[in-house]
């Protein structure tokens, strides 16, 4: 090495001493071997010099006039802190005192005199490389602490007895204090968590890989410790306040697994919570119950009150479910009369269900019962209103009435529509011989919803004949679902579901739009008399646009008002006289005929019709099926039609199979039958084709 081997600039090297020879040889030395050198002849020259540049090396002869080398290097340390360059003393001897000064004020390190010409190149070189290196560590370390500092974390590192070394950051705002040297970790945290602490530091010792835990300070906070071995022996610890993570993931729960309302867990929590207990149960080979709970009526509260009204109601009436499953009492005692774990959850509406596990016999689920219904009996008040609002509850056992999760909810379902069923307010343990039938409707309900959306229903069309022509004067519109599996089902079978579940709506929608489009096309075809009669049901009604809608469908398919006629049954009319009166006035004035179906079974007077304004009424099939063997049956028949006629009504008889029938009908001056006798419902081009062999309700027949 004679030269500085780079192509950086040379190192500069700033040398002080008295003695001007001693100056020359400097120079000659350590210039041939590369370094840039400047000499001065004392110390205050030294200040003076650095004031400009600092050097890369300091040599400061001991022994000076004036300032000597101890003054000048004592000075450049308190003047510069962080004066970049090793400062080396020279030295007359080697006296341990000179040694000892030169450190005390900052030297670097220190060379004897004689100095070896030869080796000093090397020496600066050698001194140069490790103080860069030196200089780096430090850079680093003030690198580290300075983000130790920046983290709000809580840093410290401990031994493998928990006994804390060295603090490293901190403190985390509310946690303990920030010198933590020397104290044990139990000390530092919550005492309850000391075991967590000990066993995370052992496995982070043991594994080598980072543990966790977290742990809850008496403010409620929640901390995250984390321990990562650093060494054989010693672990760095980080504590950090998660509070804030916490919160939101428990908000993030909250929303996913409670209800809103009534911050009861909802249909998810309670799946999740049933399936955990089936679980226990099973190993347990315990009994456990789930009770499906249905307000009775609810949905007329809501709707004629309102949701404000029905959410109070709904969160009264959770509470007071929560009250009578609870398993301490107000006072925190436990109660002893019912098994726990019970759980109560909101479905959804007014669908609650509990969980009763941890059963040994059926008994304590009729108890738990009794409870629930006690608690509801007491009426409900809001603003001033009093509601009394009773319960159905059907209960579904494991073993018993299922195993699975799905099969018990299912089946408390079931149980809770045949308490329904049973008149409301009660309850109703599930039982399979019921379960057919509920089954079945249930599917019903489900294939009827998607059948409305795939189209899967159609029309047929019955005659109406007049008895004295024996001409087609009409028909009646009649729903007809045909199942891909279970084959044709009976607008008897699925209209009053229909109107149970609300697909009312759309079906009867569906009704008056496909037959006026079918009508549409048969007047085109030259059956320009032609009429068709719909039924539409009272909650078809309930809609307050009901005529519009249909005004709107006969319009948009090109038709007049008149083609239309609307049969609605008995009971309408007894349901909000005044109401059902105006809305009726305006069907007439709109120009739809307006007729009275299955007349005779709702206890309805004929003078009490003359109110309505109706235009024809349909003698019920009951009476009609037996009139000629039944004298009373008959003698129905006959005041119905005669009466009509005094109050102007056409009358219609339906269900006519036999002669015997019609002959009597047409003595007693009915004016038209619909019935098998002359045709059954017919598929809409079988209708035609009847229709063009007929010669009826046609113009240009
Ligand atoms: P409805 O309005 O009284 O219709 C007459 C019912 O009597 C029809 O039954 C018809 O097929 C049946 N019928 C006609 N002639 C005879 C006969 O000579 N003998 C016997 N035994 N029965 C006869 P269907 O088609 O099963 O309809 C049953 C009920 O379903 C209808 O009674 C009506 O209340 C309801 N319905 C049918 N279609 C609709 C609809 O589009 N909307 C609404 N809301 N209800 C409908
Ligand atoms: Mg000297
Ligand atoms: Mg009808």
């Amino acid at each position: 090495m004679t030269t500085n081997p780079s192509t950086e600039s040379p190192s500069y090297v700033l040398v002080a001493d008295d003695d001007a020879t001693f100056r020359l040889l400097y120079e000659q030395t350590l210039g041939a071997a590369g370094f840039q050198v400047v000499t001065c002849a004392d110390g205050h020259e030294v200040l003076a010099a650095i004031d400009g540049r600092w050097p890369d090396i300091l040599l400061l002869d001991v022994e000076m006039p004036g300032l000597d080398g101890f003054d000048v290097c004592k000075k450049i340390r308190k003047q510069y802190p962080d004066f970049p360059a090793p400062v080396v003393m020279i030295t007359g001897n080697d006296k341990v005192e000179a040694v000892k000064r030169a450190y005390e004020v900052g030297a670097t390190d220190f060379i004897h005199k004689p100095v070896t010409w030869a080796a000093l190149p090397f020496k600066l070189h050698y001194l140069l490389r490790s103080y860069r290196a030196l200089l780096d560590v430090r850079a680093d370390e003030r690198k580290m602490r300075a983000l130790l500092e920046a983290i709000p974390e809580l840093i410290f590192v401990v031994d493998q007895t928990g006994t804390i070394l060295e603090s490293l950051s901190g403190p985390v705002s509310g946690a303990p204090t920030p010198d933590l040297a020397g104290r044990r970790l139990e000390a530092v945290l919550p005492p309850d968590t000391a075991n967590d602490a000990r066993e995370s530091l052992h496995a982070a010792l043991a594994s080598g890989q980072l543990q966790t835990y977290t742990y809850a300070w008496q403010d409620g906070r929640t901390f995250e410790t984390r321990m990562v071995a650093n060494s054989a022996t010693t672990v760095v610890t980080l504590i950090r306040d998660i509070s804030e993570q916490v919160a939101s993931e428990k908000r993030i729960k909250q929303l996913a697994y409670y209800d809103q309302l009534t911050g009861l867990p909802n249909r998810q929590q309670f799946i999740r919570d049933l399936r955990r207990a089936l679980a226990r149960a099973a190993r347990g080979e315990q009994k456990l119950a789930v009770l499906f709970l249905d307000l009775d009526r609810f949905k007329r509260i809501n709707d004629t009150l309102g949701h404000t009204v029905g959410d109070a109601l709904l969160k009264s009436v959770a509470e007071r479910l929560g009250a009578s499953v609870r398993l301490e009492d107000t006072v925190g005692r436990i109660r002893l009369d019912i098994p726990q774990p019970t759980e109560l959850a909101r479905l959804g509406g007014d669908e609650f269900v509990i969980l009763i596990a941890g059963l040994d016999e059926v008994g304590e689920v009729e108890k738990i019962v009794t409870r629930i219904r006690a608690a509801l009996t007491e009426p409900f008040s809001y603003e001033g209103h009093q509601f009394v609002i009773t319960p159905s509850i059907g209960v579904a056992m494991y073993p018993d009435h299922g195993r699975s999760m799905e099969e018990l909810l299912m089946h408390a379902d079931m149980a809770m529509y045949q308490a329904k069923a049973a008149g409301r307010n009660g309850h109703r343990f599930f039982s399979s011989s019921k379960n057919t039938r509920s089954l079945e409707r249930l599917d019903l309900e489900n294939e009827l919803r998607a059948a409305l959306e795939e189209g899967a229903f159609s029309l047929h069309y019955q005659p109406k004949v007049d008895i004295a022509s024996w001409q087609v004067v009409g028909c009646e519109a009649l729903l007809r679902w045909q199942h891909p599996e279970r084959g044709w089902i009976s607008p008897g079978e699925f209209v009053p579901l229909a109107e149970e579940t609300g697909l009312i709506l759309p079906l009867g929608r569906w009704v008056v739009e496909e037959t006026c489009r079918q009508l549409k096309a048969w007047h085109a075809a030259g059956f320009d008399d032609l009429t068709v009669a719909v039924n539409v049901s009272s909650q078809q009604f309930t809609q307050s646009d009901l005529l519009d809608s249909v005004l709107q469908i006969i319009w948009a398919a090109g038709l007049k008002a008149q083609c239309l006629e609307v049969e609605i049954t008995e009971s309408l009319l007894m349901q909000n006289v005044d109401e059902t009166r105006d809305v009726l006035r305006k069907f007439r004035e709109a120009g739809i005929k307006l007729t009275v179906d299955d007349f005779g079974t709702g206890y309805s007077s004929l003078s009490y019709l003359t109110q309505f304004p109706l235009q024809s009424l349909k003698i019920d099939r009951s009476f009609v099926r037996n009139l000629h063997v039944n004298r009373q049956d008959a003698a129905i028949c006959s005041a119905i039609i005669a009466m009509s006629k005094e109050l102007g009504l056409q009358v219609v008889a339906e269900g006519v199979e036999l002669e015997e029938q019609l002959d009597y009908l047409r003595q007693h001056e009915c004016d038209q039958i619909q019935g098998f006798l002359f045709s059954k419902p017919l598929p809409a081009d079988e209708f035609i084709g009847l229709l063009a062999k007929d010669g009826s309700a046609s113009s240009a027949g």
